[in-house]
């Protein structure tokens, strides 16, 4: 583990009103230089909570997101301005490009991938930290079953409106998200993104709150965790749901009866509709990657496709279909998953 002897005038001179933060001090800082953390996801919440990691001198960064940038995205996601826009570049890349113009000497890892059960491990292993920023409750119960089933700590954090949750996760030591929601709700019960919309300020406050989570576990200082908080934007209100390590199920299938049925596989599907938007992605069934160039030549040429390093668009039946090179198509203009499956499976194959 670094001590801090391992760190140079620069690292002193950049973290030093950080380090002035006496729960976090030399040693605090130390570990954190030494710290390896991957954001899953890189809109509003891990837009804000990766500029802070960087910032704060984490000593690795991943950076995971499966989505290219869109308009109705620079309202609330900061590391995005209208020239990544206009590059048309997967948000990993963009985000990766901005983070090192603030801090050069953090490593940065962009992966433009899917966390799924089957490129979970090698998109979230090697990491100290997982911190969630995802926009789905599939992809948070899949993180909670990897996280425990290693033991590695992650934080969880949810923002609609103007509402959020947050909950550092200790496996094994404190309640892990089944513990408190044995079960996914039924996405149709929740209000979304799409239905309610999302406030920049609020997601500002939620990924704010994640990140002191999980700078307290990175520094050594779990036993000061937070527990399970709810805020709400608008109100101003704070809520404090339970206090540090309790909040416990002795019936929790995940964390006491180590079944992990998210991570296996079981659980999950291979389309999502996609929050907040007219679209459904499509996930092939293996982790193969494909060859876009060869994939652009076969497409009629009234799909218009148009090529670019990062990805393949094209236009069918009112619809565009963006394919990245592991193989995940996103199905714009239908929130139908039946119509995305087909309309992938003919123009870009099952
Ligand atoms: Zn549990």
């Amino acid at each position: 583990m670094p001590t801090p002897a391992d760190m140079n005038p620069d690292d002193l001179a950049r973290y030093s009103r950080q380090v002035r933060f006496d729960r976090i001090g030399e040693a605090g800082q130390a570990r954190l230089l030494g710290a390896r953390v991957a954001i899953v996801g890189c809109g509003a919440l891990g837009s804000v909570a990766a500029d802070q990691l960087v910032r704060a001198g984490v000593g690795m960064l991943r950076l995971i997101d499966r989505d290219f940038i869109e308009l109705s995205n620079l309202q609330r996601q900061t590391l995005y301005d209208e020239t990544d826009l206009a590059d048309g570049l997967p948000k990993a890349l963009a985000a990766a490009r901005k983070l090192a113009r603030i801090n050069s000497s953090i490593q940065l890892d962009p992966q433009v991938g899917d966390v799924s059960a089957g490129t979970i491990e090698r998109l979230c292993g090697g990491c100290d930290l997982l911190l969630d920023a995802t926009d789905n409750l599939e992809t948070r119960y899949l993180l909670n079953d990897f996280a425990v089933a290693r033991g590695v700590p992650w934080v969880y954090g949810g923002c609609v409106a103007a509402e959020g949750v947050v909950l550092g996760v200790l496996p094994g030591k404190g309640p892990c998200l089944r513990c408190t929601w044995p079960e996914p709700p039924v996405s149709a019960s929740l209000p979304t993104c799409e239905t309610a919309g999302v406030l920049g300020p609020a997601a500002a406050i939620v990924a704010s709150l994640q990140v002191i989570e999980a700078l307290k576990i990175l520094v050594g200082r779990e036993d000061e965790l937070a527990g399970l908080l709810a805020v709400d934007a608008w109100t101003g209100r704070l809520r404090q749901l339970m206090v540090r390590s309790g909040g416990r199920s002795a019936e929790c299938p995940c964390c006491v009866g180590r079944e992990f049925p998210f991570l296996r596989g079981h659980r999950g599907s291979a389309t999502t509709v996609l929050c907040g938007r007219n679209a459904v992605q499509v996930r092939p069934a293996t982790d193969q990657p494909i060859d876009l160039p060869t994939l652009a030549r076969r497409l009629p040429g009234d799909a218009s496709p148009r090529l670019s390093t990062h990805l393949l668009r094209f236009a069918v039946g009112g619809l565009t279909v963006t394919v990245f090179p592991d193989g995940r198509a996103i199905v714009q203009g239908t929130s139908d998953p039946a119509v995305a499956r087909s309309t992938v499976a003919r123009y870009v194959g099952a």
